[in-house]
């Protein structure tokens, strides 16, 4: 069924049902003038509720998102495949403007499909079909069936993203690339030690692509799963260890530890475990890059895993919200130079780096979008509490099961 518009299936089954209990579609060309089932005894509508149950009972076999609505747009009726795939969002859907100015159009055709972007709590994309059916007496219902086009959505945005980002962001490296050759062809075609600077940067500038390139891939995944809520749990002592072991080599003889505090017996929490990993080592590796600034000095990196409510958070929020139940929080620390508030709100924007700083030259402005898109898709919360001169920390808050 997945990938077919099931619109028609959906119509075929009320017709099915409809058609032995005097019901048709409301359609002015299927309706003769003559098929009025008041004259006709044989086809007398029973009580419309019956009707209606029955058609029901019938449609909640048919593996789609179906709707059952009044004739003034309010849900009688929703499926089983409709509560899995859309849940608490079913509302927001009906009531979206796009809807509902087709559920007003509806009495001059039979059908009308809308195309509409729910924003909270995160974005999907959604194509309703909505037809009209005759209960008899007098009465209609309109079946919508809904299909989640998210997928389809995201590809054509990050397509579009990608073009304009990317070739921006990529422009300056290989411009440096280029003009290198250049002089390497020329002027620096005989003075060796010149050609050895002159690749070490170059090596250094074709990392940089590298690191842009698996950043904008890593998104995009990110991006692409977004609207599927996870379906495995997360043993919050297992991502520990996880990141104990992945994030050794960049602390191995370098200026800044790691200090992890774990609350014992930690629950686990239903979520992608690699997602929340991603999210851990991500802002390891900022504190690590920014953390001792422009200078050489010590950095003090903190990881504190806790149970608690969302409430018990600091910080300004830039996740989503999460609910009031209790989760697991991580927060991660360090004694770097603090980011001014002002930049607080925009630093999981995609390439947003805060100016003048060391970030201008070795980041890619990625890695806290990808953090906030993993957030997002559990529920979850983030927060950014910082300091200048004193330190930053990111706290991120998975909701528990509930
Ligand atoms: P980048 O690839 O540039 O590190 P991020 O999205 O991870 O991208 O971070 C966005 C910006 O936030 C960084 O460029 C940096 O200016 C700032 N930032 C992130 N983490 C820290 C931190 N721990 N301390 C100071 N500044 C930070």
């Amino acid at each position: 069924m997945a990938g077919l518009w099931p619109e028609d299936v959906v119509a075929g089954m009320a017709l099915l049902a409809a058609g032995g209990m005097g019901w048709r579609m409301v359609a002015g060309r299927r309706r003769a003038a003559t098929e009025d089932p008041g004259s006709d005894p044989a086809r007398a509508a029973p009580p419309s509720a019956d009707a209606l149950s029955r058609m029901i009972e019938v449609l909640d076999l048919v593996p789609a998102a179906i709707l059952v609505l009044d004739a003034g747009g309010r849900i009688l009726h929703a499926g089983p495949g409709a509560w899995e795939l859309f849940g608490d969002s079913l509302g927001a859907i009906v009531r979206h403007p796009a809807a509902q100015s087709a559920l007003l159009r509806l009495h001059e055709g039979d059908r009308a499909e809308v195309d509409m972007v729910l924003d909270v709590p995160v974005r999907r994309a959604v194509r309703a079909q909505f037809r009209r059916v005759d209960i008899g007496r007098g009465e209609s219902v309109v079946l919508a069936t809904l299909l989640d086009v998210s997928e389809q959505d995201a590809v054509e945005r990050m397509r579009t993203d990608f073009v304009a980002y990317a070739s921006h962001e990529l422009r300056t490296p290989l411009a440096a690339l280029t003009g290198f050759i250049e002089t390497l062809r020329g002027p620096a075609a005989d003075d060796p030690p010149a050609q050895q600077r002159f690749l070490g940067v170059m090596a250094g500038q074709a990392a940089r692509m590298q690191r842009l390139l698996d950043r904008l891939l890593m998104l995009s995944r990110v991006q692409m799963s977004e609207h599927r809520k996870p379906r495995g749990q997360v043993n919050p002592a297992a991502v520990i260890a996880r990141v104990r072991d992945e994030t050794a080599p960049l602390l191995d003889g370098g200026p800044a530890t790691l200090h992890i505090d774990m609350a014992d017996d930690l629950p686990s929490f239903p979520g992608d475990s690699d997602q929340v990993v991603q999210v851990l080592l991500n802002l390891i590796e900022n504190a690590i890059k920014y953390g001792s600034g422009e200078s050489d000095r010590a950095v003090r990196i903190g990881l504190r895993v806790r149970q608690a409510a969302p409430s018990a958070m600091v910080g300004v929020d830039v996740g989503a919200t999460g609910g009031a139940r209790n989760g697991i929080a991580f927060a991660v620390t360090d004694n770097g130079p603090g980011i001014e508030a002002r930049h607080l709100p925009r630093l999981t924007e995609r390439f947003y780096r805060v100016e003048g700083t060391a970030a201008r030259r070795t980041g890619t402005g990625l890695g806290l979008a990808i953090v906030k898109h993993i957030i997002d898709r559990h529920d979850g919360r983030l927060t950014i509490d910082s300091v200048v001169g004193r330190g930053t920390a990111f706290t991120v808050w998975f909701p528990l099961a509930g």
